[in-house]
């Protein structure tokens, strides 16, 4: 019987009894698809479970709404460095006033394993307003000349190919091309386990940005079941938004985690985050 196992650290982990396993080494990554009994198709990359079909949703519905909402107007233009499985994309393109979004993804591969097996998440390449870039996302955004609304940094883990998107020059490069109202999120790892990780992003990107705020989400395949997300705003802070009216732009957006009360609590940080991230959150 294989068994999977994804390891937090030395001697904790995350074993899984899958089905069917199919594993490749592409360009860049390891990647490994499962077949498992009790949480669909899992998507992993280099040994680090990425996406499960039954929880992704949890993780796509608040890399991409949180700061969709937070702005007063109607955003039109998404930049998605990563998300090669489509997920972010698809909960995007839910908001019919977005007009473009780019998504750079450096393993065509990814894509390519979401499109035959991932349909829940894939469905968004279907889509006109979806323009693909098989590239390195730290050399589209230092080279292209598009200004964005939203960047969303839907990457894997500081190793391999995502190392360069946790880098200070990134955050940098990315505060350029956003518009001046414009909006930053990564996902920043688990505030469990990698709370130095946090430090630095957060860090990084005070150089750039006026408001840098953590946000967090319960997702049960993702180390601790805690993970979180750095959002950094040149202008609208994501605590000062209508609740009604983002009430009314969720309606009918087929959420199954993000509402209206989450996005103000996600912001809320137990006691041990906040002592271990006080010099860079004050
Ligand atoms: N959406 C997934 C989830 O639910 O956590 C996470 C991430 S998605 C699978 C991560 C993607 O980032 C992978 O497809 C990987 O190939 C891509 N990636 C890693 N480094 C990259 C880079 N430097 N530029 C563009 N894409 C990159």
């Amino acid at each position: 019987m294989f068994l999977f196992t994804e390891f937090h650290n030395k001697s904790v982990g995350l074993t899984i009894k899958p089905k069917n396993v199919y594993s490749i080494f592409t360009k860049y990554q390891k990647l490994t698809f499962l077949e498992t009994e009790d949480f669909g198709k899992v998507l992993v990359l280099d040994d680090l479970v990425q996406l499960t079909e039954r929880d992704e949703f949890i993780y796509h519905e608040m890399i991409s709404h949180v700061a969709i909402n937070t702005f007063p107007r109607k955003i039109e233009k998404v930049l998605i460095i990563g998300g090669g499985d489509g997920g972010t994309a698809r909960e995007v393109l839910k908001y019919d006033f977005i007009k473009e979004i780019h998504l750079v993804e450096i393993d065509k591969e990814v894509i390519e394993i979401a499109k035959k097996h991932m349909p829940f998440t894939a469905k968004a390449f279907e889509d006109k307003r979806l323009k693909v870039f098989i590239e390195d996302g730290r050399n589209f955004v230092r080279n292209t000349q598009n200004k964005y609304d939203v960047v969303l940094v839907d990457c894997s883990d500081p190793i391999g190919p995502s190392k360069v998107l946790f880098e200070k020059d990134f955050y940098q490069d990315c505060f350029k091309i956003l518009k001046e109202d414009g909006i930053f999120v990564t996902q920043s790892e688990s505030p469990f386990y990698s709370l130095d990780i946090i430090k630095d992003i957060i860090k990084n990107l005070k150089i750039s940005f006026p408001i840098v705020k953590l946000y967090t989400a319960n997702i049960p395949t993702y180390p601790a079941g805690y993970w979180s997300f750095t959002l950094a705003s040149k202008v609208y802070d994501p605590l000062k938004v209508d609740m009604e009216k983002l009430k009314d732009n969720i309606k009918r957006k087929d959420l199954k985690y993000y509402n209206e009360e989450i996005h103000f609590s996600s912001f809320a940080l137990p006691s041990y985050v906040k002592e271990r991230l006080k010099e860079v959150l004050s």
